[in-house]
């Protein structure tokens, strides 16, 4: 993820200004009062993964559609108004795989005049989701299908469901007291036990994916691409942890909004959050290992924010439901301090990351930087966000899609996050939120 300091790649912003070139040059061509088809695909993509397919189709125009289900067997169509059946259009069928967890096939043809009727053959019961998107960086006007599972069967939930099933060497354990009970019944519960019982949970957020490749480096590769593969590696290597369990919040190629990435985080009560990407400067000799907190300015705003949500959602912030506080003036304090502490965590866990990384590359930084990363704004979960190398930088860009490397780094990663829990054992921070 290129900084919010930091430019993006200039390649990018040129094809952009060329592109606004063309488009105005075209527009000039066009006969006043031409409307059958005011609108040209340009570009359709096809993003099948199991948590949901996405199929973008990319146009000159903003498109208008119609949208409808049909049962036995299952269908979806989607009309398109204002354009024409072109050839990049006629590919879209041509770019459903056959193990596409949802599609079975997908069907292109002129319905009436300016009208074209996409009709999706599905395998199943799926909730759909159009919606379109304005131009951004190098894209053009954007109409989204989106096809859900009508029947959930996000990893994420399945891992919810697991951890209401009690651990295995719990059974001697006494049942942890709800909340809302008295705290009596645990006051003879030995902490070195429920140390030992406590599973800790990390959330690996691999940057970027599916429309959003993040940095391109000169060789083509994708950040989204090596980001994922050092993520799921880091998940083979904590999985071997007695005491640790992982989700990740992508596992495939597809596109995660950051707002979700961190609902999905703290869906899960997670005791760290670590978003892992790839660096681009202008400059191809800029490399290095950076590592980032949020910013207090960032945390600031945030907070305001998340207290006008939690307000309504009723949402357990520092063990206190915010909800239910009266007095906003109380409320705001106790969420300060809730991400003071936080964001304390999150430094610490920056530096054990940092001492971890300095040793298999050299970093950009010698501290931890700070910025207003979205994705590092859940308020009371310690969150890191990794710069692995620059994709930009050739040498570096060749070491990151190395699968050896990748190992180092996986490994360099998961040594940050066992030093960081062995100075900060999750109970103090429970401890801390209850107090
Ligand atoms: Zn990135």
């Amino acid at each position: 993820m290129p900084g919010p300091t930091r430019p993006l790649i200039p390649d990018a912003h040129r094809r952009t200004v060329l592109r606004a070139a063309v488009t105005t040059l075209l527009l000039s061509v066009i006969p006043k009062g031409f409307a059958a088809t005011d609108s040209r695909v340009v570009a359709v993509r096809v993003w099948p993964a199991q948590a949901y397919t996405r199929i973008t189709i990319e146009s000159t125009a903003p498109l208008s559609f119609n949208q409808f289900s049909l049962k036995n067997p299952e269908r979806l169509v989607v009309d398109l108004d204002g354009i024409d059946l072109n050839g990049e259009l006629q590919t879209l069928a041509g770019k459903v795989n056959a193990d596409d967890p949802y599609i079975q096939q997908l069907r292109a043809a002129r319905n009436k005049p300016g009208t074209v009727r996409l009709v999706l053959d599905l395998k199943t019961d799926v909730k759909p989701q159009v919606f379109t998107l304005a131009p951004v960086g190098e894209y053009q006007h954007r109409l989204v299908i989106d096809l859900y599972p009508a029947v959930q069967n996000d990893p994420l939930l399945a891992f919810l469901d697991d951890q209401t099933t009690p651990p295995t060497p719990a059974a001697k354990q006494p049942e942890p007291a709800k909340p809302a009970e008295p705290q009596t019944k645990t006051t003879n519960v030995d902490r070195k036990d429920l140390k030992i019982d406590r599973l800790i949970t990390v959330v690996l957020d691999p940057g970027h994916g599916g429309e959003d490749p993040g940095a391109i480096g000169p060789q083509g590769n994708h950040e989204k691409t090596v980001v994922l593969s050092i993520a799921r590696k880091v998940k083979a290597l904590l999985e071997n942890e007695p005491n640790m369990r992982v989700v990740m919040t992508r596992d495939d190629d597809f596109f995660v909004p950051l707002g979700v990435r961190v609902k999905k985080a703290r869906a899960v009560q997670a005791d760290l959050f670590m978003s892992i990407h790839a660096d681009a400067f202008i400059k191809p000799d800029a490399n290095g290992s950076s590592v980032f907190v949020l910013s207090d300015r960032g945390a600031t705003s945030t907070a305001a924010k998340w207290l006008a949500q939690t307000q309504n959602d009723a949402d357990l912030i520092g063990g206190v439901k915010i909800a239910n506080v009266k007095d906003v003036h109380l409320a705001k304090t106790l969420m300060d301090l809730t991400q003071t502490a936080t964001l304390n965590d999150s430094m610490k866990f920056g530096n054990a990351m940092l001492s971890q990384l300095k040793q298999i590359n050299r970093l950009h930084k010698n501290h931890v930087e700070q910025a207003g990363f979205a994705v590092l704004k859940a308020p009371d979960i310690p969150s890191i966000l990794i710069e692995t190398a620059f994709i930009s930088n050739p040498a570096e860009e060749q070491k990151l899609i190395d699968e050896g490397y990748q190992q180092k780094m996986a490994q360099s990663i998961v040594s940050g996050i066992k030093a960081y829990f062995a100075k900060n054992p999750p109970l103090s921070r429970t401890k801390l939120a209850q107090g």
